[in-house]
């Protein structure tokens, strides 16, 4: 996240109380809805669909192991894992491995916790994994940043509390060109 523009400090402060007041909101929310979602349209894709979407993933790896900009995998990272430094919860979603301690699979993909399905770079036998934040396509069933399923926040559609955090910080231009 090195090359985004600095913000100045005044509009830090305002962003800032922004993000406390939608964490606010966030956690009211979380509290009155005791389902996992934190979307409102968390997408029940069948399994044909996911099928199809695990399929896009594979082929944009390629046989080189190709893998997503950094600038679109630090948008996965927020999306999933969220950020102390910015009080952005991790996602509702992310849940944790029981196969690989410390680690976190996505529990509304439908893909499981396997070793390839890791939200995090596992290191087995002193080798980094590729994990499923790295393929240059990934699709997201709440359509957040940096995935190629993402929509953007909108009254009625998306109302997304972390989402929009992540647009306040980013911008949704620059989510949208490093989203794939
Ligand atoms: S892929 Fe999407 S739904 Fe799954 S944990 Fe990440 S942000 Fe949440």
């Amino acid at each position: 996240m090195n090359d985004i523009p600095q913000i100045p400090d005044d509009y830090k402060k305002v962003l800032m109380e922004k993000m406390r007041k939608q964490r606010e909101l966030y956690l009211k929310r979380m509290k009155e809805n005791s389902s996992s979602s934190d979307e409102k349209f968390v997408e029940q894709s069948n399994l044909i669909e996911k099928a199809r979407s695990f399929g896009r993933s594979v082929v944009s790896r390629g046989f080189k192991n190709k893998k997503a900009k950094e600038e679109t995998k630090n948008l996965r990272v927020l999306s999933c894992h969220g950020s102390e430094e910015l009080g952005l919860m991790p996602c509702s979603e992310r849940k944790n491995s029981t196969k690989f301690e410390g680690s976190f699979y996505c529990g509304a993909c439908g893909c499981g916790d396997k070793q390839g399905t890791q939200l995090i770079n596992l290191t087995i036998k002193e080798k980094e994994q590729y994990s499923k934040l790295d393929y240059p396509r990934v699709s997201c069933p709440l359509k957040m940043p940096g995935f190629g399923t993402y929509i953007p926040s909108e009254k009625g559609v998306s109302e997304n509390p972390r989402k929009m955090m992540i647009e306040d910080k980013f911008g949704i231009d620059y989510i949208k060109e490093h989203s794939s």
